[in-house]
């Protein structure tokens, strides 16, 4: 409806818990997530089409500012050796993001926010997507 003026406000059902007590627990350092359809979310590898790293609009033109201004420039300028602009541009890159998982089987979305709690989202239907997050076809 883009364009038409009449853009639907989409509602999602958003619920509160404390941060990875109810429905998400840590297995030494990695996070699993028991989703309230029943199915686990595991995150215990790199490279997870599950997975999602969230950076606000807020924070974005920070980020690239932070790069050019504290990475780019710096090394340009001998300030910074090529090395250690690797870590701080991830450092910079990384500061803002959240994560976000989806379930596979029911497409619900878990998102940290802001407050440090985990928000799951419902989709709003059995077509939604519940491959969202994923950046190409994988195992
Ligand atoms: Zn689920």
């Amino acid at each position: 409806m883009h364009g038409s003026g009449q853009d639907a406000i989409l509602e999602l059902q958003t619920f509160y818990r404390p941060l990875r007590d109810r429905w998400c627990y840590l297995l030494g350092e990695f996070v699993k997530i028991g989703c309230q359809c029943g199915a686990t979310i595991s995150d215990a590898t790199d490279y997870i089409a599950h997975k999602a790293h969230l950076t606000p609009d807020q924070e974005i033109y920070g980020v690239w500012d932070g790069v050019d201004g504290e990475v780019i420039d710096r090394v340009a300028s001998g300030e910074l050796t090529v090395k250690d602009a690797y870590m701080v541009s991830r450092r910079i890159m990384s500061s803002p993001t959240r994560t976000m998982w989806q379930c596979f089987e029911c497409g619900r979305l878990y998102i940290d926010g802001p407050d440090g709690e985990l928000h799951c989202f419902v989709p709003e239907n059995d077509e939604t997507e519940k491959r969202i997050l994923r950046a190409r076809d994988s195992k």
